[in-house]
């Protein structure tokens, strides 16, 4: 190794893995998807990676060692985040935990390790995922033949930093999850939004994270699967194993590894009370979403996968207001044909039965950058600002043309409206337009049936200047979706998935709520439908501030629609409307928070 190794824990302290076995530890995160849940811990662990091993030609080894380098440097950047969180924990845990990282660092540039996987791939000509297998061994064999206790301990983090390096270059999910024991709760250092779609709720009771923000769709698809979870949790997997009891408590952000006997008492007690009041929720499906004094709401789904559409007809949704078609194109190498796409999208029309489906075209980009789509275009700097969304559809039109010629051809079938992600510009409407006509001839000279009409086709309201043209958006498009989530990240430049900034992320800061206003009023002066379908639409506490704005269809995880539903029934539009404007004068979101608690009868 380049430099000296971490230096040991001290005297008397604790090293950051060994927490005393089996007392109870609490620890704090953000709560992102409600609920309780309490079982054996699954600590996710990359081991079970298979790694491939090939030999390549001449040709491919300046490419295969510049992925080598990308994945170091992409681990380095990684290891950077944790080091940073590990500054949250407490007393000598956080010194401990930075040492340890520190180390990680140093093995990840310049070092034997790194030196060793460029020869390997340099001279044996092995790809670089067998090469720092290979190198690791090597490098651990060397260590455990010395005498030096100490140094013969830290192989382990060798081999730490190995499988994360692998981890980055085969960009896999980190394992299936259908082994992991019923009823356990996942604990991992970080999930993707992919990573979390094969979680299934029947089997998994819910999971914590140590990186992750409140608004990154890893906690979307959490609340979408209904899976209770915390995210965010500094030094959450020192000092727990599998199999250690643990408690995630997705409401107040808490997870308690090893509770004592009257901790998970009492948790068990708020586990009951939240599944019963769960129940209690379900008798508001059947009842109409209106206010007390007559307006209806129109209450919609979010879907992130097809499964969910029972949960929507279950909580009574009067459609689907945003389907994220992202998951078409997850956890596989190979990009969904026109007839897959087709198939699935008619199955999921024909299972809503008559009721509105609007499917909004590949959102990939950002932290949803699927594995296929990876390998042929490469990441991004700044994948947030990237080629993401609609930009990366018209900059491959093959991929957005098979996406439209399949909505073409499900909305036949059921009641499909087309909506885009990410939108700018009116070019960028123009050109969509042009491409769908395009498409739709196409098909129909093919004798292939489509939708007649064709489908309504609408926009998203979720990049700052799309709200402030949305007057000359409006008359080129059908319908409106304001995508808060996008909107809050874009207007006050906070990465919406960084717990780290995830207390500046603020949907009341009144640059969001003049943005959501005038996209409001630019969609009734055209007479066009305008919906929300940001995380906002599904927090009760903002249903009379979105409402008294003049939206009147709110589109959400289906999880959430019995909880926005009391609300609507509870509030009277002429009282919200009235404290809508009186929170539009306001310049400080604190008031503002204050003004809407008082509307919600939650003010001191
Ligand atoms: C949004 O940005 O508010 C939105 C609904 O889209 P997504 O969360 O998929 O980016
Ligand atoms: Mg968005």
């Amino acid at each position: 190794m380049r430099t000296e190794p971490p230096k040991p824990p001290g005297p008397g302290r604790k090293g950051p893995r060994d927490a005393t076995p089996g007392l109870e530890r609490a620890l704090r995160g953000l709560g992102v998807s409600p609920g309780i849940a309490i079982g054996p811990a699954h600590v996710v662990d990359v081991g079970a990676i298979q790694v491939p091993e090939y030999c390549l030609p001449e040709a491919a080894l300046a490419e295969e060692l510049a992925r080598f380098q990308a994945a170091a440097e992409k681990a380095q950047r990684q290891v950077r985040k944790l080091k940073q969180k590990a500054g949250a924990l407490p007393g000598a845990a956080a010194e401990d935990v930075g040492f340890l990282l520190e180390a990680h660092l140093a093995m990840l540039s310049g070092s034997r390790l790194t030196r060793g996987v460029e020869r390997r791939i340099r001279e044996d000509r092995l790809n670089a995922e067998a090469a720092v297998q290979a190198e690791i061994a090597s490098i651990a064999q060397t260590f455990a033949g010395m005498q030096d206790a100490y140094l013969a301990a830290r192989v382990a983090d060798v081999r730490e930093v190995g499988r994360r390096l692998i981890r980055n270059l085969m960009d896999r999910p980190f394992q299936a999850f259908s082994q992991v024991p019923v009823g356990a709760v996942v604990l991992a250092e970080e999930l993707t939004p992919a990573d979390t779609a094969l979680l299934d709720p029947r089997r998994i009771g819910g999971f914590a994270t140590v990186l992750g923000g409140a608004e990154g769709h890893t906690a979307i698809m959490a609340r979408s699967l209904s899976l209770p979870a915390t995210l965010g949790v500094a030094g959450l997997l020192q000092g727990v194993a599998s199999g250690d009891t643990v408690i995630v408590d997705g409401v107040a952000g808490r997870v308690i590894v090893n509770p004592a006997a009257e901790t998970l008492a009492a948790y068990e007690r708020r586990r009951e009370a939240w599944l019963a009041e769960r129940r209690t929720l379900k008798g508001l499906s059947a009842l109409p979403s209106v206010t007390t004094d007559g307006v209806p709401v129109t209450l919609q789904a979010n879907l992130e996968l097809p499964r969910e559409v029972d949960a929507a007809l279950e909580a009574g949704a009067a459609g689907i207001g945003l389907l994220r078609t992202e998951f078409l194109y997850m956890n596989r190498d190979t990009l969904p044909d026109e007839e897959e796409q087709t198939a699935i999208l008619t199955d999921l029309i024909v299972r809503m039965n008559g009721r509105p489906v609007t499917a909004r075209t590949l959102d990939a980009g950002g932290e949803k950058l699927a594995t296929a789509l990876r390998q042929r275009f490469g990441e991004s700097a700044n994948p947030a600002l990237g080629l993401r969304a609609i930009r990366l559809g018209l900059t491959e039109p093959k991929l957005l043309e098979t996406q439209l010629a399949a909505m073409l051809r499900a909305g036949a079938h059921g009641n499909l409206r087309i909506l885009l992600p990410m939108i700018a510009s009116v070019a960028e409407v123009r050109q969509v337009r042009e491409m769908l006509a395009t498409v739709a001839r196409r098909l129909r000279r093919r004798g292939v049936r489509i939708a007649n009409p064709l489908p309504k086709l609408g926009v998203m309201i979720e990049v700052p200047g799309a709200a402030l043209s949305a007057d000359a958006l409006a008359p080129l498009v059908d319908f409106f979706a304001i995508g808060t989530n996008d909107l809050i990240q874009y207007t006050l430049a906070i990465d919406r998935g960084d717990e780290q900034v995830a207390h500046l992320y603020d949907p009341l800061h009144p640059a969001v709520l003049r943005l959501v206003q005038f996209s409001v009023e630019a969609a009734r002066r055209a007479g066009i439908p305008v919906s929300v379908c940001g995380e906002m639409a599904g927090d009760p506490r903002y249903a009379a501030l979105l409402l008294g704005l003049g939206v009147r269809d709110l589109s959400m995880g289906p999880g959430s629609i019995p909880l926005v539903k009391r609300r609507v029934r509870a509030l009277s539009m002429a009282d919200a409307t009235a404290q809508a404007r009186r929170i539009m004068e306001q310049s400080d979101s604190a008031r503002i928070a204050a003004l809407l608690d008082e509307i919600n009868g939650l003010a001191a």
